[in-house]
């Protein structure tokens, strides 16, 4: 049993004070009460740790390395492609668990208590299969267990090379499986997650509409009847422009149209649609996963955060790219794209809810459902997912309610957070992730090694 007391806590009835907290040994919260004496270990702010919903681990290593331009203009995609494949040749089962535990090292001291990895690095160099088909999913749960993270394992279904059904090319062939060996691989990769701590949870995820054919999209999802279903979708112009004119439909409006979303469904991007589609996906239940600083990093475009949040639609958050990872920066990246496309301030605050605090409980939310996980609040029976906030630092200190998790995220950034639990882990203390050392020193070598070589 463990036991702490905070300051000040953000609960399910709002910010309360002197707050004791009591975690169970299976991880989950036993009892909340607040207004109580100190108690336990003492902190300052606690709050629930959102899930980090959309995840590619191994792509951590290429961060700041593809800001290079080629010969044609038009290619802004040259250098992260280049350096991609350069990855893809070479990059071993070692090297992705030892990337694999810094990102979620990083995830876990940004103030994340959850991975959810969308997974789609299966084979090896030229395509071809480990002996054990889900080698590379098993380095991504040995890193878990090293660094303590919730889990969510995501086995991505990859088929084609594009939208016309064409073969995969030579940078994609490590990602590829027909439907028979996927149906092996997410098994393998289920059987991994059961083995794990029991919060782990395991789901599938059709990479795209350009890399799964249409016919088989449905197919997939009726043979997987438990755990969350991912799929990126609509998240640049020639993907719109390559949907149009092979299936005559916007990628949403067909998505609408053909697959019938509902609540299991969590789209990564959304950043290309039209005012109807929002609208029409926001009601579906389906969550809508953003990853505004790699959304920023590639160009996509800009969510319609507003028309989502009036429609009623969840959202969940996700480093993707993990060119950066940074839980203050993605919500403050996602409230000033909106502001500079709108020439706005504070617009997805209301009467009772400031802009920060309604967006972390929006996250809160989106992200316990991307990661399917019993998550998003300080409750009796839910996994202790938490963070702390340090309170002594000087742009939190006599700071109350909304304005903590406010300048959490428009002034602060991942040194506020002290303290991190999955549940009830307690894997961040004093700032720092338990295993930091050893877990830096793999990272080093991997990163490299890979280096070397390009
Ligand atoms: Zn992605």
């Amino acid at each position: 049993m463990q036991k702490l007391w905070a300051q000040r806590a953000l609960t399910l009835d709002g910010w309360k004070n002197g707050v004791s907290i009591e975690i169970g040994p299976n991880g989950k919260i036993e009892r909340v009460d607040s207004d109580t004496e100190p108690n336990g270990e003492i902190y300052g702010c606690v709050l629930p740790a959102p899930a980090n919903a959309h995840s590619h681990a191994f792509q951590r290593a290429m961060a700041g390395l593809t800001e290079q331009r080629g010969a044609d203009p038009t290619d802004s995609f040259w250098s992260w492609r280049r350096l991609m494949f350069r990855f893809l040749e070479r990059i071993t089962p070692e090297q992705v668990q030892a990337i694999a535990a810094f990102v979620q090292m990083e995830m876990l001291e940004a103030g994340y208590a959850t991975n959810v990895e969308f997974h789609y690095l299966h084979h090896g160099p030229g395509g071809e299969p480990y002996a054990q088909l889900a080698e590379m999913a098993m380095r991504i749960t040995e890193a878990a267990k090293e660094t303590g993270i919730g889990l969510t394992l995501l086995p991505v279904f990859y088929q084609y090379g594009g939208l016309d059904g064409r073969p995969l090319s030579a940078g994609q062939n490590r990602f590829g499986n027909d439907i028979e060996r996927f149906m092996k691989l997410a098994e393998d990769s289920t059987g991994l997650v059961n083995d794990g701590p029991r919060d782990w949870v395991s789901g599938i995820a059709p990479h795209s509409l350009r890399a799964v054919a249409p016919r088989d999209l449905k197919q997939i999802a009726s043979l997987f009847r438990d755990g969350p279903i991912h799929m990126h979708l609509a998240e640049q112009i020639p993907e719109v422009e390559e949907t149009l004119s092979s299936l005559g439909m916007r990628p949403v409006e067909w998505t609408l149209d053909h697959i019938e979303p509902d609540a299991r469904w969590h789209f990564i991007h959304l950043t290309q649609m039209l005012p109807h589609e929002t609208e029409r996906l926001a009601h579906t239940g389906a969550t809508a996963v953003l990853c505004p600083i790699t959304e920023s990093s590639l160009g996509d475009g800009i969510f319609d955060g507003l028309g989502w949040f009036e429609a009623g639609g969840r959202v969940a958050i996700g480093s993707d790219s993990n060119i950066r990872i940074s839980l203050s920066e993605e919500l403050r990246t996602l409230d000033y794209s909106q502001r500079l496309r709108d020439h706005s301030r504070a617009a997805l605050a209301t009467a009772e809810q400031s802009t920060g605090r309604r967006l972390f409980e929006a996250i809160l939310n989106g992200g316990a459902a991307s990661a399917d996980r019993s998550t998003g609040a300080l409750e009796a029976g839910l996994w202790a997912d938490m963070l702390a906030l340090d309170t002594s630092h000087v742009d939190l200190a006599d700071l109350q309610g909304d304005m903590l998790i406010d300048s959490f995220s428009f002034a602060g950034d991942d040194n506020l957070v002290t303290d991190v639990w999955s549940a009830g882990r307690h894997m961040v203390q004093r700032g720092q992730h338990v295993r930091r050392d050893q877990i830096l020193a793999q990272y080093r070598s991997a990163v490299q090694e890979l280096r070397a070589a390009y």
